[in-house]
């Protein structure tokens, strides 16, 4: 089997001649390139894909996207550098779509201030990039004050449109050759659009505080991700993702059926009309969500974390349903070991997969992704453990 049809085997059901070793290095391989870091394996290679490629990973990637473009005739962005400690603030070049997604590196010291300007208002975050950890994170959210910047926000989302390019996919496919299979990211849930304009902890307000609006702009921000579903059954893509990051802290139980259930099954029924698979990424606990999860329609969930840092055991997680999907297994605590990773992480890897057998609906990934602390022996141990212990 090659990677491509091993890929394939697992998510059309059936059993591969041995696990497939689909890391996500994508933070990982960022923070190496931009600190010259990168081992001499990896040398020249331009982005994780290129890593990938020459690592000859089993490739299932939601980050090769976006192959939705996205367009809101009427908003303009702007983006600006403005220094922690004062002066004059520098126009960058603004991001290419809203929800932010594979974010460049910003300079260390400055704010990144994004603004998202429409007739009905202005609605601006405020954003820190770390080096150390390299990831953005939010100090202000575009969305302060709901009563105010409502109907920028509900401008936005009305106005918001997708196209799937089809050429851009085909060359994704190109590069992917043999070695695998590309994941396609679609738009997130409902309640998901409030923790990215809102943040989790006022998003989560919002819903209490102003639930007639919040419904109103779900409808809105359903209609659109049906339309996208609709152009996803027509595509040649297998594998669809939702952008959310699932977990029960800010997803909980009654949360979720009340807001989020009957998207999921609109947006799966349209794709299982067309025999595709329905994804979501969890990045968190799940363990009181897998009923709704299956309720929900989804076939699988990517980048699983397990106990400690999630709370539902992969062999748990293979239970959601008859068809269920995993796609997981690395999370930081085993990434991360430093004392005789050899033995640590065979060990680990050994016992996993004998709760996973017959290797049917499992890809050996990253919980969430690849903590940038990985050191590049690890992942060699990983990979090699998994063709070790993952054969049929
Ligand atoms: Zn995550």
């Amino acid at each position: 089997m090659n990677s491509k049809e091993r890929v394939l085997t697992v998510l059309k059901g059936g059993v591969p001649d041995r696990v497939p070793f689909a890391p996500n290095i994508g933070q990982w391989f960022s923070y190496h390139k931009h600190s010259g870091t990168l081992p001499p394996e990896l040398e020249g290679c331009e982005d994780e894909l290129d890593a990938m490629l020459r690592m000859e990973t089993d490739i299932f990637s939601r980050r090769l996207g976006p192959f939705f473009a996205q367009s809101i005739p009427g908003v303009e962005m702007h983006r600006y550098y403005v220094p922690m400690d004062g002066g004059p603030r520098a126009e960058v070049k603004p991001p290419a779509s809203t929800p932010f997604g594979h974010e460049e590196p910003h300079p260390p010291n400055v704010w990144v201030v994004t603004e998202v300007v429409t007739p009905l208002g202005t609605l601006r975050n405020r954003a820190r990039f770390t080096s150390a950890s390299f990831t953005t994170f939010e100090e202000e959210h575009f969305v302060k004050d709901f009563e105010r910047d409502y109907p920028a926000l509900r401008y936005i989302v009305e106005n918001t449109s997708y196209a799937f390019d089809p050429e851009k996919y085909r060359q994704v496919e190109e590069r992917l050759g043999d070695q695998g299979v590309a994941f396609v990211p679609m738009a997130q849930s409902p309640i998901k659009l409030l923790h990215i304009w809102g943040g989790q902890v006022d998003g989560t307000l919002f819903l209490v505080d102003y639930e007639k609006e919040c419904r109103d702009l779900f409808e809105i921000h359903t209609a659109n991700v049906v339309d996208m579903a609709q152009q996803a059954a027509q595509c040649d893509a297998l594998a669809f993702s939702l952008g959310d990051n699932l977990d029960s802290l800010f997803y909980s139980p009654p949360l979720f059926r009340t807001y989020e259930i009957e998207f999921h099954q609109e947006i799966a029924d349209i794709l299982h009309g067309a025999d595709k698979l329905l994804f979501s990424h969890a990045c968190g606990r799940l363990w009181s969500l897998r009923e709704l999860i299956a309720e929900a329609g989804l076939d699988g969930m990517e980048g699983i974390p397990h106990p400690p840092l999630g709370d539902l055991p992969l062999d748990e997680a293979k239970n959601i349903h008859d068809g269920f999907i995993v796609n997981g297994g690395m999370t930081a605590h085993e990434q991360e070991i430093t004392d005789d990773p050899e033995r640590g992480i065979r060990a680990y890897v050994r016992d996993l997969f004998d709760g996973m057998r017959p290797f049917d609906r499992f890809f050996f990934s990253s919980g969430c992704n690849t903590s940038i602390r990985t050191p590049w022996e690890n992942l060699l141990i990983f990979e090699e453990a998994c063709h070790e212990f993952g054969s049929s």
